[in-house]
This record gives structure tokens, C-alpha cells and sequence, in this order.
């Protein structure tokens, strides 16, 4: 893949704030024209993305408001964004939702939740954009959300452990299937991470309890740590990766 054909416009979900946030603003640092999407409650935090990708990066951005969860919704993400900023070259599921609770807590509500939110957005994200980058016929790259959750069950996170898990399977499948597309398919796996979906318990985690049993040196992150891997994926570098999800974590040693 050439420079040019890959490093034109991305999709970012969950771009409101946090790790989406980042890897927006990175990726356009970068060159690319963005899509932003995040739940219609975040529409001030999104725009403003919007705003300073424009002042600072002089790249394009649009919003696009809707549920990553929701087929119809990715469907009119993908199809807007290839309308107004001229295809989809990187796609960046990063939506998703943390839910602490133990397993004799957790209801069939909880974990439909929880999945339908993390799971199966990635599933979309993955299905719709690798059909419009097909279609478009000069691959792509596509990146999923999981988790250090996802590589190492964590004891009270059981629908969240399991939908993270479940973004590896999907990541090695779809980039199976899509490599004679030239698309690759890979996921980040953070560990404590500065957002506000952590918040102070991130903080409390590795000052106060110390590090944990699954991640024995981990530290603390930031958003930009995420961007970082992303901005790599999404380069032409990094061409000859696909299907892995890697931890990123500061600390840990297995994989
Ligand atoms: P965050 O809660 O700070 O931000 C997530 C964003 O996604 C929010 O703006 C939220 O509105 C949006 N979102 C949620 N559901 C959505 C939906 N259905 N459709 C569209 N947007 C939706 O979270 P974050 O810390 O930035 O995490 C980003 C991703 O990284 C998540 O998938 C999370 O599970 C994963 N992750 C984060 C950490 C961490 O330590 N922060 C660690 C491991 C994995």
C-alpha cells in the first residue's frame, strides 16, 4: 500500500474523549481528515474535537453522531463519511463501556449491555468498514479496542473481560479472511489508562493498591500512549502486521 492510498481519512468511534479523543487528534496531526463519532449526549465535546483539528491540524473534520453499536448508525457513519471526505481508508472502533461488577452480580441485562455495546460494535465496525474498503479496492486499516481484560480475565469485570476477549477472536478472524484484500486488522489492549472512564480509580489502582497480580510493573497511561500504536497501524509502516492485539500497558510481559 502506497502512502497515498492509505494515509487519507479515518474513522474514529467514541471521539468525545478519552482514548478516542487522542487518536482523533493524532491521526489528523498525522495528515488524515477524520470522522468523528460519539454518542449524541457528547455532540459539544465532539465538535469540539472538530474545532481543534481544524485550528490546529488545518485537517478536516466532521461529526458524526450515533450509537457505534447500532447497525444502521455505522452504516450512515461509513456512508457519510465516505460522501464528504472522500472514502474511508482507517477504521478505529474504540467505543466502548466498563462495567465493574462481580459475576454474582452481573445480570443477563449487564452482560447483553456490556456485549452489545463492546462486542458488537467492533463487529460492525469490522463488517461495514472492510465492505466499503473492498468496495473502494485499495485496502485499509482497521483497529479494535480490546483490553489488558481482554488477554487476562479480571475479577470483577466478567461481561467487560469477556467482551474484550471476544474483540481478540474477532481481530484474528477478520484479518485472516482480509489479507488477500490488503486490509489488516489489529486491536489495542491498554491497561490503566488516565480517562475519564477510569477516572480516580485508575490512580487509586497503582498508586494506592499497587500493581496488579495480571500486570506486575504496569503504570499509568495516557490516552496518547494509545494513539501512538494507532498512529503505527494506521501507517504504512506497519504493513506487514495483522490480525494481534497488543498490551499496552507500560509493564506487562506476557502476551
Ligand atoms: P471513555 O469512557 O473515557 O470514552 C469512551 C467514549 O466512547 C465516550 O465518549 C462514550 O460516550 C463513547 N461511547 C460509549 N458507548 C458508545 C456507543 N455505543 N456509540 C458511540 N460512542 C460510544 O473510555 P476510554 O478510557 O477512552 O476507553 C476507550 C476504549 O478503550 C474503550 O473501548 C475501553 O474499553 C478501552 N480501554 C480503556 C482502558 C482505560 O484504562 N481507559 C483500558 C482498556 C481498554
Amino acid at each position: 500500500m502506497s502512502v497515498d492510498t492509505i494515509r487519507q481519512v479515518a474513522i474514529v468511534t467514541g471521539a468525545g474523549q478519552g482514548i478516542g479523543k487522542a487518536i482523533a487528534i493524532r491521526l489528523a496531526a498525522d495528515g488524515f481528515n477524520v470522522a468523528l463519532n460519539d454518542l449524541p449526549s457528547k455532540s459539544l465535546e465532539v465538535a469540539s474535537v472538530a474545532s481543534l483539528i481544524h485550528q490546529t491540524y488545518q485537517r478536516k473534520a466532521i461529526s458524526v453522531l450515533g450509537d457505534a453499536s447500532a447497525e444502521e448508525d455505522v452504516s450512515t457513519l461509513i456512508s457519510r463519511t465516505v460522501a464528504e471526505l472522500g472514502g474511508l481508508h482507517v477504521f478505529v472502533a474504540n467505543a466502548g463501556i466498563y462495567q465493574a461488577k462481580s459475576i454474582l452480580d452481573t445480570s443477563v441485562a449487564d452482560w447483553e449491555l456490556v456485549m452489545g455495546v463492546n462486542a458488537r460494535s467492533v463487529f460492525l465496525a469490522y463488517k461495514l468498514a472492510a465492505t466499503a474498503m473492498i468496495k473502494q479496492g485499495a485496502g485499509g486499516r482497521i483497529i479494535g479496542a480490546s483490553s489488558l481484560d481482554g488477554k487476562q480475565g479480571s475479577g470483577n469485570a466478567p461481561a467487560y473481560s469477556a467482551s474484550k476477549f471476544a474483540i481478540r477472536g474477532l481481530t484474528q478472524a477478520a484479518a485472516s479472511e482480509l489479507a488477500k484484500h490488503k486490509i489488516t486488522v489489529n486491536a489495542y489492549a491498554p491497561g490503566f489508562i488516565q480517562t475519564p472512564m477510569t477516572g480516580a480509580a485508575a490512580v487509586e489502582a497503582i498508586t494506592a493498591k499497587g500493581n496488579t497480580p495480571q500486570a506486575p510493573n504496569m503504570s499509568l497511561g495516557g490516552p496518547e500512549d494509545i494513539a501512538s500504536l494507532v498512529a503505527f497501524w494506521a501507517s504504512p509502516a506497519s504493513s506487514f502486521v495483522t490480525g494481534q492485539t497488543w498490551i499496552v500497558d507500560g509493564g506487562t510481559i506476557f502476551d
